[in-house]
C-alpha cells in the first residue's frame, strides 16, 4: 500500500486534506494525525473491522484497548453508559484537552476496540487538526499512538513514516506536537477515581478538582509485582533499541556517575548514549551526549523525550545512560516513561 503524505497548517485547515482523511476514515482506513499530546493512528471506533487494521498495522497486541477520540460531549454520550459526576466537573476544565477518561461502554462500541473489556477509554482532543480530522471521519476515531508497537511514540509526522509508511493510507502532517507524552489517563468507572497513567494533567490538578484521586500502584514499579488496571499496562512501552539506565540522585553526583559508567563502557568498546540536560551537559567528558530540555521547565524534557530516544535509535547506540527528573507535575509522566522505557533500570547514586 502506498502512504499519502499530505501537510496541513493549523491556521489553514485545508479541506481537500481533511476531506481526504475522512472519506478513508469512513471507508474503514487508517489515517495517523497530530494530536496536541503525540501523533495518533485513526480509524473509525464503531466500525470493528476498521479497529482491527489499527493492531495489524502497528503490531499491537489485540487485548491492549484504544482510545476513542470525539470533538464534543453528545458524542460521548453515545459511547458511555452513564456519565459519572466527577467526569462532568474533569471534563469542564480539562476537556478538550490532554486527558482521557474510562467509563462503562454503549452498546454501539464494539469490543474489537476496548480490548474485550466493558469499559471504554474516551479523549477529547483540543488540537484543532485532530478535531478536524475526527468531525470528517464520522466523529469517533479510535487512535493509539502511531508508533510500531513498543517503538517510543511520535512526536513528528517523520517518525510516523519511520514506523508505519506503506502499511496505512495516510499521514496527515501538522508538524511537531506540543506536549510529547501520551495523555493522562483518569479511570472514572471506579470511585474515587483512579489515574492508570500520568500525563500533563497531573495528579495535583485533578486533586484539586475531585478532592480524592488515586493512583494505580504498578505505575512506577516493576510491572511483574501486581496485575495491572489495564491489559495494556502489561506491555513494554517505549523501549528504545539500546539498553537504557536512569541514574537518581543530586544533581552533581549523577553527572559524576554517569562520567564514570560511560568511561567504563567505553573502554570495553560499548557506544554510549547520555540524556542530559542544560545545565549539566557541558560537564559530560564522554560518550555521544544529548539535551533533553531544561531542568527548570519539565514540559520541555517531556516534548523532547521520545525525539531523543528515536535519535539514539537512529545512532547505533548500546548503552543509554540518563539522568532522571523530580517526578512532581509533567516531570511524573517523564519519570513514569523512562522507567519503563528502561524496563524499571534504575541506579540511585
Ligand atoms: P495508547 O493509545 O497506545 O497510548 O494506549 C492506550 C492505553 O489506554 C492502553 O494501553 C490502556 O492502558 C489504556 N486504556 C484504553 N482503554 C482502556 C480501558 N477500557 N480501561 C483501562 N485502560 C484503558
Ligand atoms: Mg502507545
Amino acid at each position: 500500500m502506498k502512504t499519502i503524505i499530505s501537510k496541513i497548517e493549523k491556521k489553514q485547515l485545508n479541506n481537500d486534506v481533511i476531506e481526504k482523511a475522512g472519506k478513508i476514515l469512513r471507508s474503514g482506513g487508517l489515517v495517523a494525525f497530530p494530536t496536541e499530546t503525540v501523533y495518533g493512528l485513526g480509524a473509525d471506533a464503531l466500525n470493528e473491522k476498521a479497529a482491527q487494521k489499527i493492531y495489524a498495522a502497528k503490531g499491537r497486541p489485540s487485548d491492549n484497548p484504544l482510545i476513542i477520540h470525539i470533538t464534543n460531549m453528545e458524542a460521548l454520550k453515545q459511547i458511555v453508559s452513564d456519565i459519572p459526576e466527577a467526569a462532568y466537573i474533569v471534563a469542564e476544565k480539562y476537556w478538550p484537552g490532554p486527558l482521557t477518561m474510562i467509563f462503562h461502554k454503549s452498546s454501539i462500541v464494539p469490543y474489537g476496540t476496548t480490548g474485550g473489556l466493558d469499559t471504554v477509554a474516551v479523549r477529547m482532543p483540543s488540537h484543532e487538526i485532530a478535531c478536524a480530522v475526527i468531525d470528517a471521519g464520522g466523529g469517533y476515531v479510535a487512535a493509539p499512538s502511531a508508533n510500531t508497537s513498543g517503538r517510543p511514540s511520535p512526536t513528528r509526522a517523520e517518525h510516523v513514516e519511520e514506523d508505519l509508511s506503506g502499511r496505512i493510507d495516510m499521514i496527515v502532517d501538522g508538524g511537531p506536537v506540543e506536549i510529547g507524552v501520551e495523555s493522562t489517563i483518569l479511570d472514572v468507572s471506579v470511585t474515587p477515581p483512579m489515574i492508570l497513567r500520568p500525563g500533563a494533567v497531573t495528579r495535583e490538578m485533578l486533586c484539586e478538582l475531585l478532592g480524592d484521586v488515586e493512583v494505580d500502584a504498578t505505575l512506577f514499579e516493576e510491572d511483574s509485582k501486581k496485575a495491572p488496571k489495564a491489559p495494556g499496562m502489561k506491555y513494554r512501552h517505549y523501549a528504545p533499541k539500546a539498553k537504557l539506565c536512569v541514574v537518581e540522585g543530586a544533581v552533581d553526583m549523577v553527572v559524576k556517575e554517569i562520567n564514570r559508567i560511560s568511561a567504563e563502557k567505553m573502554q570495553k568498546g560499548i557506544r554510549v548514549g547520555i540524556i542530559g540536560t542544560e545545565e549539566t551537559v557541558g560537564q559530560y567528558t564522554h560518550g555521544n551526549v544529548k539535551c533533553i530540555g531544561t531542568r527548570q521547565d519539565e514540559a520541555t524534557v517531556a516534548n523532547r523525550l521520545y525525539a531523543v530516544l528515536r535519535e539514539f535509535d537512529g545512532e547505533n547506540v548500546d548503552y543509554i545512560l540518563s539522568e532522571s527528573f523530580s517526578g512532581c507535575g509533567i516531570g511524573n509522566a517523564v519519570m513514569n516513561r523512562l522507567l519503563k522505557a528502561s524496563g524499571h533500570y534504575m541506579i540511585h547514586v
